[in-house]
């Protein structure tokens, strides 16, 4: 059974009412969306059947972004991965699901902390008292931290002290647009925040009940479903979930089809553990965001860590300055990468690239 604590009961429990309110990170917020704000199922996500009883729930772009979902079916259950950034998004999926079957959700697994890939989780909780959450044990950590990054219960009191900000601009944005179609956009963005906000207030963290350490197999109603702990990429407590016989790796945002977000990572770990994951079978991947992508995306993925690392040290060899590297580097890169990291209006190459070159500069070379 999974304790249903308020948010400040949670946070009283950790001693962390007063938790340090620091600004959102930018690179987590969405501004390009759909004009329309209703919450009907396509508008956030689309569901697709990826292997026999597996299916991958690929976000639409939103205002707050959503990270994809893993669906697996199990002969007395369901077994779902990662829950979207807010319970109103994770409970359009349920009810999806239960349109596919009536089993029980009997797991949720959340493949790391980040606040797009966690805040649903109540939703399945609620309403399945069985259920269990399970991650890694530094994911739990990380959940309860108060400094973990952009993700965790803090972080849920950070959301909700930067919203007020956020909706403001928006307001006064909508006021300066003359464009019809770019005023309606704002509006449905002003909508969304509003209800984010609303929704984060009610927040009741359902937080994991089980931990792992170490990589595991779960024999599950007929289905054998390996949960990977590879070392540290993404976050320290990256979770990937694979199923050897159905082929399929959710691999969370340590492999994504957009740009990856570093700034809570390891760049320089990020892909030893990518050539760690390249030893468990599969053909499909389900990243945490973009859409499903064949095996042959990992190499790509990992080339552009060892290539930023490398085009990195060497600008600070050459005595560059860390503006001089972001624009270079993202020049001398695109030629290879552009096209890949920028299929979708979010998680761009040159909205990346920059602070990309900054993390690596930062953590690889004068963290050396
Ligand atoms: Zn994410
Ligand atoms: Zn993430």
């Amino acid at each position: 059974m999974t304790p249903l604590w308020t948010r400040r009961q949670v946070l009283a429990q950790m001693g962390m009412a007063a938790a340090a309110i620091h600004t959102l990170d930018p690179h987590e917020i969405c501004c390009v969306t759909p004009a329309h704000a209703e919450t009907a199922g396509k508008d956030l996500f689309d569901l697709k059947k990826v292997a026999d009883g597996v299916y991958a729930a690929i976000a639409a772009p939103r205002y707050k972004v959503n990270c994809n979902a893993a669906v697996i079916m199990t002969n007395d259950g369901v077994i779902v991965c990662d829950s979207h950034s807010k319970p109103s998004a994770a409970r359009v999926l349920y009810e999806e699901i239960r349109t596919i079957t009536k089993q029980p959700i009997k797991k949720i697994i959340n493949t790391h902390f980040h606040w797009d890939h966690w805040q649903g989780n109540e939703v399945y909780a609620n309403a399945n008292p069985g259920v269990e959450v399970l991650a890694t044990e530094r994911t739990r950590e990380n959940l309860t931290k108060a400094d973990a990054g952009v993700g965790g219960v803090p972080y849920i009191e950070k959301q909700i002290a930067a919203l007020p900000a956020e909706i403001g601009k928006l307001k006064e944005d909508i006021q300066r647009e003359s464009d019809p179609a770019r005023k309606a956009n704002l509006e449905s963005n002003l909508q969304q925040a509003e209800e984010f906000l609303a929704e984060l207030k009610n927040l009741k963290p359902a937080l994991p009940t089980r931990t792992i350490s170490t990589t595991t197999m779960l024999r599950e109603g007929g289905r054998d479903i390996q949960l990977h702990v590879l070392g540290r990429a993404h976050t320290s407590g990256d979770l990937f979930i694979s199923l050897p016989k159905e082929k399929v790796v959710v691999t969370g945002d340590a492999l994504i089809d957009w740009m990856p977000f570093m700034n809570d990572g390891y760049p320089a770990e990020w892909p030893g553990t990518l050539t760690a994951l390249e030893k468990v079978p599969f053909e499909h991947i389900i990243p945490g965001h973009g859409d499903v992508r064949p095996r042959s995306h990992l190499a790509f993925f990992r080339a552009y860590f060892v290539d930023l690392i490398a085009a990195v040290k060497k600008a600070a060899r050459a005595g560059a300055t860390l503006e001089e590297m972001k624009t270079k580097i993202g020049d001398e890169l695109s030629g290879k990468y552009e096209t890949g990291f920028s299929k979708y209006p979010l998680g761009r190459y040159r909205d990346r690239v920059g602070g990309n070159v900054e993390v690596v500069y930062s953590k690889v070379v004068k963290g050396a």
